[in-house]
């Protein structure tokens, strides 16, 4: 063997040591950030910013964050069989930017216009959700959804989604969102 062979020989060892460190590194599980054990799921908050939270805390954080949040919403149970990896919550402004069809976009704003002055189905009190099953939703065409709503307040809809969120196949590895400063959407993403 000549030099030349073995200097490409130890460069490709070399490579591959590094690229095995990095793979190790970005699969290494983080530590949620209230009780410290190790996890990989993701709660964004409304700043965008990405926190790990163990289940337990991913969940409680997006219930108390919902339920404060002052703008109505449309709420698509998750089908997180099929598209695991994240609870996104879209505004107008999102919509826009992640390239959904006008069409998609006002059938948003045309649901979410409809909450305004109806009752929560399971409570009474003042709805400010307008919940879909997953069946409603031909993934990812919102203009497609045609059904009609069940409307909620976000106590009976947090509640309605919180055994999604808990018995979740995958870790939310791109996030679940919390509600941002504007009315908007919680649906899944594939990725
Ligand atoms: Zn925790
Ligand atoms: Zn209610």
């Amino acid at each position: 063997m000549d030099s030349e062979t073995l200097k490409i020989i130890l460069y490709v060892l070399a490579g591959g040591v590094v690229l095995f460190g990095l793979i190790r590194l970005a699969s290494k599980p983080k530590k949620c950030a209230v009780c410290g054990v190790d996890t990989k799921d993701e709660y964004k908050d409304e700043k965008d910013k990405n926190t790990p939270l163990c289940k337990n805390h991913l969940v409680e954080r997006w219930k108390k964050d919902v339920i404060s949040s002052v703008h109505n919403m449309m709420v698509i149970e998750p089908d997180f069989v099929h598209y695991p990896y994240a609870y996104l919550y879209a505004t107008a402004e999102k919509l826009k930017e992640w390239k959904y069809t006008k069409e998609d976009q006002n059938n948003i704003s045309t649901i979410l216009d409809t909450i305004q002055g109806k009752i929560c189905k399971e409570c009474g009190s003042k709805a400010t959700v307008a919940y879909f099953k997953k069946e409603d939703y031909n993934f990812p065409y919102f203009a497609k959804i045609s059904a009609l709503p069940v409307y909620l307040c976000k106590g009976c809809a947090v509640k309605k989604v919180e055994p999604f969120l808990r018995s979740s196949p995958k870790d939310f590895v791109e996030g679940v969102y919390a509600p941002t400063n504007d009315r908007g959407i919680y649906h899944v993403q594939e990725f």
